[in-house]
């Protein structure tokens, strides 16, 4: 169910689009470097350090943005980094429901049984779009409205704690992508990765009509399966509730860069009048995404932890340093033939943040 906010509450909100660009809560100065702290040492305390630096910006009811990684990935962000960190803040931990197939993280019951078995067992967890979404103007080249998870307005401050890893279409999937894609709802989601019908195979289709009638764009026909495009929104609801996967994300509908130019869009929407902190833990560092129950191990070493409260100096004194340290000029174009540095370019042509940072090491 979408909850619509209208341009007047957003405005009361955020004091106008404009306005809201200039808000202090993120830094959105192109001239000034921002400050990025930095350590090698890849722990929880590590993370406090880092942490320590900017946590004046911290007010109110807390959460910590995360993946807890799908069923048989072994490179997510490990519960024993953060544990101590939510503790500190009394956070909840937060998450989106995905949009592919999946045993465990489609649903909320199931998407928090995963994560309790993958340790993430001493927080509360919430589920944000479990309850439906909202709809948040987006002033933008791809979008007039974005869709996120109806409980992002229960949070005062946003502390996205981002694996910085490979994506098979982002070239890399750090802040950025946590931000668009990992807070937005399964509508959303379909949004940022197509344009935006499904692709189906009719041949195991069992005929239990869940699809006709769940499909709020009334699209589908199964006699054959068949998808009228005029009619489809681009929910993504068929490829969740089919049972025998008849219908699949058109994930190469759309060409990476306009892909990251939409995960961009999506961020300043998510992020404008919203306290938003970010975090990068660029360890483990497989060349695909947390939700790749097959990821690849690692490609190269571990690198350390990024805070600040700069969007896109936090994911450019990322990536420079992985690209440093792996000897290359794109470490992601290199091993994923994508490169993912026009995120950050395109994040900061909307205002998101500074390219210049200042990295400061905590030690
Ligand atoms: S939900 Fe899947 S199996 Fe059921 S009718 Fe639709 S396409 Fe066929
Ligand atoms: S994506 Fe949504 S609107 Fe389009 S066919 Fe599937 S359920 Fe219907």
């Amino acid at each position: 169910m979408t909850k619509k906010i209208t341009r007047r509450e957003f405005i009361a909100a955020t004091g106008s689009f404009a306005v809201a660009m200039a808000l202090p809560r993120i830094t959105f100065g192109k001239d000034a470097a921002s400050e990025v702290f930095y350590t090698g040492d890849i722990s929880s305390e590590g993370i406090l350090r880092v942490f320590d630096r900017i946590k004046d910006r911290v007010s109110g009811k807390v959460a910590i943005k995360m993946h807890f990684g799908e069923e048989g990935n072994k490179y997510y962000i490990k519960p024993e980094l953060v544990k101590e960190l939510a503790r500190k803040l009394d956070a909840t931990l937060i998450e989106t429901n995905v949009l592919y197939v999946s045993k465990w993280r489609n649903e909320k019951d199931t998407h928090i049984q995963l994560a309790r078995k993958h340790g993430f067992d001493f927080a509360p967890i919430d589920i944000i779009d479990a309850e439906g979404e909202i709809e948040i103007p987006a002033e933008g080249k791809h979008y007039q409205k974005v869709y996120a998870g109806a409980n992002i307005n229960e949070y005062d401050t946003i502390i996205y704690l981002s694996h910085f890893k490979g994506h098979g279409m982002a070239g890399f999937g750090g802040a950025i992508k946590n931000v668009s894609m990992g807070m937005a709802s399964v509508h959303g989601k379909m949004a940022l990765h197509a344009s935006a019908v499904p692709n189906y195979d009719g041949s195991k289709c069992i005929r239990c009509e869940m699809c006709v009638g769940n499909c709020p764009g009334e699209a589908i026909t199964i006699r054959p399966v068949k998808i009228d495009p005029e009619k489809c929104i681009g929910c993504g609801s068929c490829i969740s509730i089919c049972p025998t996967q008849v219908f699949d994300v058109p994930w190469r509908s759309t060409s990476q860069n306009i892909f990251m130019e939409r995960l961009a869009e999506y961020a300043r929407a998510v992020c404008y009048g919203r306290n938003s902190l970010f975090i990068n833990v660029a360890a483990d560092i497989s060349r695909d995404c947390d939700c790749a129950g097959w990821a690849r191990k690692p490609f190269m070493e571990d690198v350390g932890v990024f805070a600040s409260t700069d969007l896109v100096a936090v994911e450019k004194a990322s990536l420079d340093l992985v690209n440093k340290t792996y000897g290359v000029d794109d470490a992601f174009l290199k091993v994923n033939s994508v490169s993912g540095a026009p995120q950050i370019d395109f994040a900061h042509s909307l205002g998101l943040g500074n390219m210049k940072y200042k990295l400061i090491d905590t030690g």
